[in-house]
């Protein structure tokens, strides 16, 4: 990217902590799983390391515990050309994790937020600096609520629009849904926005993500759809992720809606046909020379 636009995430940061088994364990039983495996997660920082690999300035302001996971996840973001200045080390939290179980046809996923609960109001205002010369914030909802509500005021005051990711779904309070400039549900999240009584004062920033189908969004008061690119399909997890960094770096980059969109619909395709969160997340390289 020619001038390195500056996204700021606000965000969540876990390690995946993942076993495949042949059988899932029945209430009270214990089975023997197969393979055991530990990945870098978090839709804040798998959002952020979409961005970066598409070639954004990207800072991460988020959390970890003192314990060995959180050592690695920050080194992780480091080496995926991350700014950690905004990341806060919490002796009194462990690092947020993802306990996944994964067998042939289910998956099972409890998480525990650890650190991701101290993304408090007062580490963003360490940050107002950062904030103020971005060119665009993007936060989703595995922090507290009263942080993205902060954060919100602070950009909307040096006029920084704000792409809010609405998940894990939650009711999105009116302040939210009056100064974000733009929503990414999926289509799960965008039938529960509806049921708002101010959807209609927010259709228009909605932007869909439909999987396999593309995606649909507004430009000039009309709504638009892209149809989603085929692909050989390996693992759709990420897929959102993918799509919410590519969108935010477009968007910093002063590309219009139709550009940003159709860029992160080509970004997120590609992401699909690796194994991983983070694994098939490309290089802007990668999505010139394949979806051209
Ligand atoms: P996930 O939770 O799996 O990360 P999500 O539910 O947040 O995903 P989706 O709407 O499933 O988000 O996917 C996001 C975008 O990724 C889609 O709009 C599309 O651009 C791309 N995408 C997802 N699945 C496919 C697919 N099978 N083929 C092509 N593109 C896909």
């Amino acid at each position: 990217m020619d001038n390195q636009p500056t996204v700021c995430i606000v965000g969540s940061i876990n390690m995946d902590l993942t076993i495949t088994t042949e059988k899932m364990p029945m209430q009270g039983e214990t089975v023997l799983g197969k393979d055991f495996a530990t990945y870098p997660g978090g839709k804040g920082a798998n959002q952020a390391v979409a961005a970066s690999r598409l070639g954004a300035n990207v800072h991460m302001i988020g959390a970890v515990g003192t314990d060995a996971f959180g050592e690695k996840l920050l080194a992780h973001l480091k080496k995926e050309g991350i700014n950690t200045q905004g990341m806060r080390t919490d002796p009194s939290q462990p690092t947020g994790i993802a306990n996944i179980i994964l067998s042939e046809d289910d998956n099972r996923i409890i998480v525990a937020p650890g650190a991701n609960k101290s993304v408090l109001p007062d580490l963003v205002d360490k940050q107002k600096e950062l904030i103020k010369q971005s060119d665009v914030i993007l936060m989703q909802l595995e922090i507290p609520m009263e942080t993205v509500l902060h954060t919100l005021a602070i950009a909307s005051k040096f006029q920084v629009p704000v792409i809010l990711n609405p998940a894990p779904y939650q009711k999105l309070p009116e302040a939210l849904l009056a100064k974000a400039a733009y929503f990414t549900p999926n289509e799960i999240e965008a039938e529960a926005i509806k049921e708002s009584p101010l959807f209609s004062s927010i259709q228009k920033k909605l932007i869909v993500t439909e999987g396999s189908e593309g995606v649909t969004f507004y430009e000039n008061n009309s709504q638009q759809w892209i149809p989603g690119h085929p692909v050989e399909v390996k693992d759709t997890t990420g897929a959102g992720d993918t799509f919410n960094g590519a969108f935010a770096a477009e968007i910093a980059n002063g590309a219009s809606i139709r550009e940003a969109v159709t860029f992160a619909n080509a970004a997120a395709a590609l992401s699909v046909t690796k194994i991983g969160a983070q694994g098939g997340m490309p290089t802007r390289q990668e999505v010139k020379e394949r979806i051209p």
